[in-house]
């Protein structure tokens, strides 16, 4: 028996509320072959798609998700018996998404809540350990960094951990480098010795003031200074005492050229810019006041100094307009200011660069007369009055210039010596006089003359030894002649070349005595074979008074020493007769010979000796 009865809305809510979960129930009805359509129940229609995914599942144990008008959906289809079979019926339980997912909502929220504040902690705990150990390790590299490119660096130091005490670390080495950075370059840019600003600061500077005066008429002037004879304060009384006066005179300088520019340049040369702004005026002040200031008596190691200097200047931009013209220039006018007596002040004049144009062609010039053999040697002899004989000859250079015909010695020596062309010319005259003197008779010795320059230089020795093996000549045959500057470059060296000589075997005449430097010192410290009296003493020897005096007690100085004497430049029989009364060893002059060639030598020595003898006896 079978009851049957229809359920209305109402009564299946009645049904769905029996449930323990809120289910929405309600019956779908199909005729065979047709789509299944909602007969009863709380929910809307379902839609085809609906339907066919309900056939699908109908009978299925577990549900399966639906879309409903309502939202997402569990379902759950059951087919219930029909009286037809041509009919078939479905019982759908529907359970919304939204429904079941209730109850758990608070708990997703408190794991959304707890996975955000996960999130946080994480995102605390990067920050954290980026500003712990990241970021003072990227200050430390930016530190690093700035210090790498010659930046002051210096690294934050926080806490005292390791990172921190390597920061202090870094700072204590950049500190250092700092310290040492100056050091190095108060060392570049300073005199050691006097603490003033050196060469290439002063190049900096001056270069600096001409860029930025560029065409400015009397910007600046620049004063060269040297201390007249210091070299002789050096030797004589040693480099402490030297040095004393150089820092001595940077002090007084410093004082009287206050607001100038004040460098020293090396050794006993000092420079001072003195900013004119276009006002030429105050420049004459100034270079007497320096005058005046450095020549105040000065007391060093109980020895009483009286300084003195000279000064050279050049004023931008009319006497150049670049560091080189403008120190070159005032290196001239300095040049200048020694020549006209020292101890004064000389500004450049144009002529002064003239003449140095001249220097340098005669240097050019005489490096190609090496070359060409455009030298020569000629002889003077230097007659015995003893033996009433030539005893010698001195070899003169002559420079037979292929334009300028016949240049004096006097001219081209001086800068054969500035240029340190004198070594080889030194070595070639030494050679060729000694292959020379070797076609004399025995008794005739050669005199050669050897500047200080080639003096000092070594070698000297060899050159001398080269030349007397290569010539076979006895070494007791030859003479050097040295001057008294020898004595100027520090007087134990200069002994020490004087006795290798000594060993030689050859003999050594100090010429030009009585001029430059002269010292009885001199004399003491070394045993010269001879003296010879500068012309400058014969020349007055019969017109200045006291002349004769000087030149007998010249004389017999020598004599008491063991030392013969040669009287030069002896142009009178006047003069030649006194020096015979006074008793010296030998003479040289026009009134014997002016100097001759190798060849004139041979006929002076043979057939003329007689009657060039007859005229001095
Ligand atoms: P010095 O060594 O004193 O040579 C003597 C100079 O006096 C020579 O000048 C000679 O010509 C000159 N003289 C000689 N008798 C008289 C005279 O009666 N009256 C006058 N007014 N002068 C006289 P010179 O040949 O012009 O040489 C000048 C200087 O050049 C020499 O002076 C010497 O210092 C230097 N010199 C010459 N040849 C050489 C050389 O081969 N090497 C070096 N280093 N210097 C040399
Ligand atoms: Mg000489
Ligand atoms: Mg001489």
């Amino acid at each position: 028996m079978v009851f049957a009865a229809d359920l209305n809305s109402r009564e299946m809510r009645g049904l769905e509320r029996l449930s323990a979960i809120p289910l929405k129930a309600g019956v779908l009805m199909r005729s065979r072959g047709k789509p299944y359509v909602k007969v009863a129940g709380s929910f809307a229609p379902p839609n085809a798609e609906a339907m066919n995914l309900i056939s699908a599942h109908l009978g299925g144990a577990r549900s399966f998700s639906l879309d409903t008008a309502d939202g997402r959906a569990f379902a759950l289809a059951k087919p219930l018996p029909t009286l037809s079979e041509n009919e078939q019926a479905a019982l759908l339980l529907v359970y919304p998404k939204s429904a079941a997912m209730a109850p758990y909502r608070p708990m997703q929220l408190a794991i959304s809540l707890i996975a955000l504040a996960g999130l946080c902690a994480v995102v605390y705990a990067t920050w954290r350990t980026s500003a712990l150990i990241t970021k003072p390790i990227a200050r430390l590299d930016e530190a690093v960094r700035r210090l790498a490119s010659g930046e002051r660096a210096e690294a934050p130091v926080e806490g005292d951990d390791e990172l921190a005490r390597l920061a202090a670390s870094f700072n204590h080495m950049a500190n250092e480098i700092e310290e040492r950075e100056k050091r190095i370059t108060h060392l570049a840019f300073n005199d050691v010795l006097t603490g003033l600003p050196n060469r290439a600061m002063f190049q900096q500077q001056l270069d600096h003031h001409l860029r930025i005066n560029e065409g400015v008429a009397s910007s600046l002037a620049l004063y060269c200074l040297d201390l007249d004879h210091f070299k002789a304060v050096n030797d004589t009384l040693g480099h402490p005492v030297g040095d004393t006066m150089l820092v001595a005179v940077a002090e007084r300088l410093k004082v009287t050229a206050k607001g100038c520019f004040l460098a020293r340049l090396g050794g006993d040369e000092f420079v001072i810019l003195q900013f004119l702004a276009g006002d030429p005026r105050p420049i004459g002040e100034l270079g007497r006041a320096l005058i005046a200031t450095v020549s105040k008596p000065l007391e060093i190691d109980g020895h009483r100094i009286v300084p003195s200097t000279s000064i050279g200047v050049a004023i931008a931009h009319e006497d150049g307009v670049d560091v080189d013209t403008l120190l070159r220039n005032a290196d001239l006018a300095l040049y200048r200011a020694k020549e006209a007596g020292r101890g004064v002040v000389a500004f450049f004049e144009e002529a002064l660069n003239e003449r140095a144009q001249a220097r340098r062609q005669l240097e050019n010039d005489l490096r190609r007369a090496i070359e060409q053999g455009e030298l020569e040697l000629y002889y003077q002899p230097l007659f015995d009055l003893g033996r009433n004989r030539i005893g010698s000859f001195e070899a003169l250079l002559r420079w037979n210039h292929p334009e300028r015909g016949m240049i004096s010695p006097a001219d081209f020596i001086p800068v054969a010596e500035d240029t340190g062309l004198i070594v080889p010319i030194g070595a070639w005259a030494m050679r060729e006089a000694c292959r020379e003197a070797t076609h004399w008779p025995e008794h005739v010795r050669i005199a050669v003359n050897v500047s200080s320059v080639q003096f000092h230089r070594p070698g000297l020795n060899e050159v001398i030894l080269q030349a007397l093996a290569a010539s076979g000549l006895a070494p007791n045959r030859l003479e050097v002649e040295i001057t008294e500057s020898i004595f100027l470059e520090g007087s134990e060296s200069t002994l020490k070349v004087l006795h290798g000589l000594r060993e030689l075997g050859v003999r050594v005449a100090l010429d030009d005595f009585g001029t430059g430097y002269s010292s009885l010192s001199y004399l003491q410290s070394f045993p010269f074979d001879k003296i010879k009296i500068d012309r400058s003493f014969i020349q007055n020897l019969l017109t200045r008074t006291g002349a004769v005096a000087v030149v007998r007690a010249i004389i017999d100085l020598a004599g008491a020493l063991g030392m013969e004497t040669t009287a030069e430049g002896v142009e009178e029989t006047e003069q030649l007769s006194e020096l015979r009364n006074q008793g010296c060893s030998s003479v040289q002059g026009f009134l014997f010979s002016r100097p001759v060639q190798a060849a004139d030598v041979h006929v002076m020595l043979g057939d003329r000796t007689d009657q060039v003898g007859r005229r001095v006896a």
